[in-house]
C-alpha cells in the first residue's frame, strides 16, 4: 500500500521544486510532451505523486531520468505550476536518496555546507603544498596520482554502491524478474546513451543543445584520459600535447556557452538555476581553462615562476573529483545512462513474462 506524505512537497522546494502544487491535473503537460508515451506517461503523473508525497513510488520510478527537461510542458502550463523543474528536482532528490552516504542529499539542500567543503579542500590543497614547501615536482607528482587514484576510489566507494541501490528500488523491490541474458543483452543501450543520450534528440527543437552535449561529453572523457593515462602535464609526444588542447578548449567553450544560457534565462531550461547547476558548469569550465593554462605556461615554460596556476587547477580538480561528481549535477549523466539500462531491462522482462 502507497504511503502518503503530506509534508513531502516541503521537502522538495530544497531541492528546487517551483509551485507544483498549483497544478490542477488538466494534462496539458503530458500531451505536449514528445517524449512522453503511452507506456511511460509524464510528467503529469509525477506531479500527482509529488503533491500526494508518494516517495516509494517516485523512488521505484526511472520517469524522472526519462525526462531531458526540454521546459516545453512548462511553457504550456496554464497554473504555472513548472513541471519541467519539478522533474529535475525529482532527479535531484532521486539522487539523494541513492546515495548511501546521504551527503548528496546535505549538500543540494544547503549551499552553506557546500561552500564549507569546497573551502576546506582549498585549504587541505594550500596546506599540503604548504607542507611540500611548494616543491613543484612533487606536487604535480602528487597530482597526478590523485587523478588516477580519485578515479577509481570514487566509483568504487561512491557510485558503484549508489547504483546497487538505485537497481534495487527500481528492479528488485519491484520484483521484476529478469534473467542473465536480459541484463547482458541490454549492456548496449547502457553504452549508447552514455556516449550519445540520442534520447534526448526525442525533445522538439533540441538538436543544438544535444550536440553541445555530445561533444562535452566526448571532451570531458577524452580529457580525462589524455590527463590520466596520457600524463598530458608531462608528456612530451606532440600529438599528446595538441590533443590535450583541443580537449580542454571544447570544453571550455560549450561550458562558457552553457552559463552563458543561464545568465541569459532565454529558454526555459535555463530559468531556475539551482547553485548544483552553477557548481557544475562552473567547475568544468575552470577545469578545462585552467588545465590549458597549465600546459601552456609548462611549454612556454613560465611554470616555475606560475606554479599558482597549477595549485589552482589542483584545487579546482580535487573539489570536482570530491564534490560534484559524486554527490552533485555530474552524477546524473551517470543515473541517466543506467536507468536507460534499468527501463530496457525491465521492458524486456515484461514481453519475456
Ligand atoms: S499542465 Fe500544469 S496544471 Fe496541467 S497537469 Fe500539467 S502541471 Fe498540472
Ligand atoms: S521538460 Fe520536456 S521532456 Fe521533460 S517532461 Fe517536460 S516536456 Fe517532457
Amino acid at each position: 500500500m502507497s504511503r502518503i506524505n503530506t509534508k513531502f512537497g516541503t521537502d522538495l522546494k530544497k531541492f528546487g521544486t517551483v509551485d507544483f502544487q498549483a497544478c490542477y491535473n488538466c494534462g496539458n503537460c503530458t500531451a505536449v510532451c514528445s517524449l512522453s508515451t503511452e507506456e511511460h506517461s509524464f510528467p503529469r503523473e509525477m506531479v500527482r505523486y509529488s503533491a500526494l508525497g508518494m516517495q516509494d513510488e517516485i523512488k521505484a520510478s526511472l520517469k524522472p531520468w526519462l525526462c531531458y527537461y526540454c521546459g516545453e510542458c512548462t511553457e504550456h502550463c496554464p497554473q504555472t505550476a513548472n513541471p519541467g523543474e519539478l522533474m529535475m528536482s525529482l532527479r535531484r532528490w532521486l539522487t539523494a536518496k541513492y546515495d548511501w552516504t546521504g551527503l548528496s542529499g546535505l549538500l543540494y539542500k544547503s549551499f552553506a555546507l557546500t561552500f564549507i567543503a569546497m573551502l576546506l579542500i582549498a585549504v587541505g590543497v594550500i596546506a599540503f603544498a604548504f607542507k611540500e614547501n611548494f616543491n613543484q615536482e612533487t606536487i604535480m607528482h602528487f597530482g597526478h596520482y590523485f587523478e588516477m587514484f580519485a578515479v577509481g576510489a570514487v566509483f568504487a566507494l561512491i557510485l558503484t554502491p549508489n547504483l546497487i541501490r538505485m537497481w534495487w528500488y527500481v528492479i528488485v523491490k519491484p520484483k521484476v524478474k529478469a534473467d542473465f541474458k536480459i541484463y547482458l543483452n541490454s549492456a548496449k543501450e547502457l553504452f549508447i546513451h552514455m556516449f550519445t543520450q540520442k534520447r534526448a534528440l526525442g525533445c522538439d527543437d533540441n538538436q543544438v543543445r544535444w550536440f553541445e552535449h555530445m561533444i562535452l561529453v566526448f571532451g570531458y572523457i577524452a580529457l580525462l584520459f589524455t590527463t590520466v593515462f596520457l600524463d598530458w602535464f608531462s608528456a612530451t609526444n606532440k600529438f599528446i600535447i595538441v590533443l590535450g588542447y583541443v580537449e580542454s578548449i571544447v570544453i571550455f567553450i560549450v561550458t562558457f556557452h552553457f552559463m552563458l544560457g543561464r545568465i541569459q534565462k532565454k529558454k526555459e531550461v535555463a530559468k531556475f538555476s539551482q547553485p548544483s547547476d552553477w557548481l557544475f558548469v562552473i567547475w568544468l569550465f575552470l577545469m578545462g581553462f585552467s588545465a590549458f593554462f597549465v600546459r601552456l605556461f609548462i611549454d612556454m615554460g613560465l611554470i616555475e615562476n606560475h606554479f599558482w596556476i597549477y595549485l589552482f587547477h589542483i584545487i579546482v580538480l580535487v573539489q570536482w573529483a570530491a564534490i560534484i561528481v559524486p554527490f552533485g549535477k555530474w552524477s546524473h549523466f551517470l543515473y541517466r545512462s543506467f536507468a536507460m539500462y534499468f527501463e530496457n531491462i525491465i521492458a524486456s522482462a515484461g514481453k519475456k513474462n
